[in-house]
């Protein structure tokens, strides 16, 4: 199934939580908030990522890596998050 841009994903993604290795980079300068121990993605006043744009990601390119393990929730059989390798 293709992307729609629904901006579905981004919704339901509501907490954007960085990996060590994101919080430790440079990426995400200007948008990371420790919220409750956790370095997470700043949000909008909606509610939304702060980098969903039109309902679009506008760092679709270089997103956290938890966006990229999202599946898309108007897909049938809808699991959520796709389990890490560990
Ligand atoms: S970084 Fe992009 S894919 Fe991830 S929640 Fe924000 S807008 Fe959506």
């Amino acid at each position: 199934m293709s992307c729609k841009q629904c901006g579905k994903c981004c919704e339901i993604l509501s907490t954007i939580i960085l990996t060590n290795e994101e919080v430790d980079s440079n990426k995400f300068l200007m948008a990371k908030q420790k919220v409750d121990g956790e370095i997470r993605l700043k949000q909008s006043t909606k509610g939304h990522c702060i980098y969903l744009k039109d309902n679009k990601c506008s760092i679709h390119n270089q997103k956290p890596t938890i966006c990229k393990q999202a599946s898309c929730p108007k897909q049938e059989g809808y699991l959520g998050f796709a389990k890490e390798d560990s």
